[in-house]
């Protein structure tokens, strides 16, 4: 109830202009936000990198209204691709990107306009000598966005995708994926989806997890498990164990601010650990999703809210 009500809000205006509008809640995005600027994430990406772990940065947008900003996305990606190409960072961090903040959802020609920036950023990737990961987004956009994805990848090979456990249709998207070189991040999946496309209670999704990540440890391609759930963590090792697969060949990943020493601790056992890193102005609907996922967030934000006189 409590996290439909929140997905709900994440797609409202008039509950995002109350958000915004709420001075504690900066001090709270700022534990899942890099900053709202390039030189906060190159700072936060530096640090990151610091301690061992790898990052991929997310410049913060979605749902896109019109092509100049559609195009102005692609652009601060190429930035910020030259930053991290500038500052050496380019070996540790890569980038992910919502087909929507790139025009996905434009009326006329979205599709189109959304792959064109999105092979910009891909141009400016390769160029920086690092990679590129789709974000995936609800389940209206699953098509189109595998649609962009195996055309980009007929040029760029090394293109990752995110898979969500929670949609019934995932296990056998997984086998389509789960080829040599083929880059897949597993998550459960962050939106609010009808019974009819995606699984509704926790244990479903868990065992849909471990069902799309038994296919993925199995093929021939570079798992990237996208959890911060102990259980995943721990079965998704023990598969890796028995397909005999080495510590480069898959990674683990986890949000910015979300069990910092679990991502420490994974780092230290020598896999790969990557911290998904957003920055930018437009946190809201980012952030409500952070907060539909875990009671804890919410209480906190709360907690400030009740407090804040
Ligand atoms: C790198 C990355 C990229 C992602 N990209 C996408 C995407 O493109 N599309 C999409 O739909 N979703 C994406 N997500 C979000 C994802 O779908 C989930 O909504 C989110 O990760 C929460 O699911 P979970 O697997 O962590 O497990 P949950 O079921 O939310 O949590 C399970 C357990 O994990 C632990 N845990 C979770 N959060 C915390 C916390 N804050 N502190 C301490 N313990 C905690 C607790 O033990 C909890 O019981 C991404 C997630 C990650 C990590």
């Amino acid at each position: 109830m409590l996290r439909s009500a929140l997905l709900a809000a994440s797609r409202s205006p008039q509950v995002r202009t109350v958000v915004e509008k709420f001075p504690p809640t900066h001090a709270i995005v700022e534990r899942f936000v890099a900053g709202s600027v390039l030189d906060d994430a190159v700072t936060a990406c530096d640090d990151l990198v610091a301690t061992g772990r790898k990052v991929t940065l997310d410049h913060l947008g979605e749902d896109t209204k019109d092509a100049a900003q559609a195009a102005g996305t692609a652009e601060a990606y190429e930035h910020l691709l030259k930053a991290l190409k500038e500052t050496g960072l380019a070996a540790g961090a890569e980038v992910s990107v919502k087909l929507s903040a790139v025009g996905q959802f434009l009326p006329v020609d979205g599709e189109k306009i959304a792959l064109e920036n999105a092979r910009r950023i891909c141009e400016a990737a390769a160029d920086a000598g690092t990679t590129v990961t789709l974000d995936m987004e609800d389940h209206t956009t699953t098509d189109s966005t595998l649609a962009i994805a195996r055309e980009l990848r007929a040029d760029f090979p090394w293109l990752g995708i995110v898979l969500q456990a929670y949609l019934r249709r995932t296990e056998a998207d997984c086998r389509e994926f789960s080829g040599a070189g083929s880059r897949v991040r597993l998550c459960k999946g962050a939106y609010k989806e009808p019974e009819s496309v995606a699984f509704q209670g926790k244990h479903e999704v868990d065992l849909a997890y471990v069902r799309a990540l038994k296919v993925l440890m199995a093929g021939e391609g570079y798992p990237m498990i996208a959890s911060h759930d102990p259980n995943m963590i721990k079965i998704a090792g023990q598969l890796a164990q028995w397909n005999n697969r080495t510590r480069d060949s898959f990674e683990y990943q986890m949000l910015y601010g979300i069990r910092p020493e679990e991502q420490l601790r994974l780092a230290g056992e020598g896999n790969t650990m990557r911290v998904y890193l957003p920055y930018g102005q437009e946190w809201y609907g980012y952030f409500m999703r952070r907060l539909a996922e875990r009671p804890a967030n919410l209480t906190f934000f709360l907690r400030a809210m009740a407090t804040r006189n």
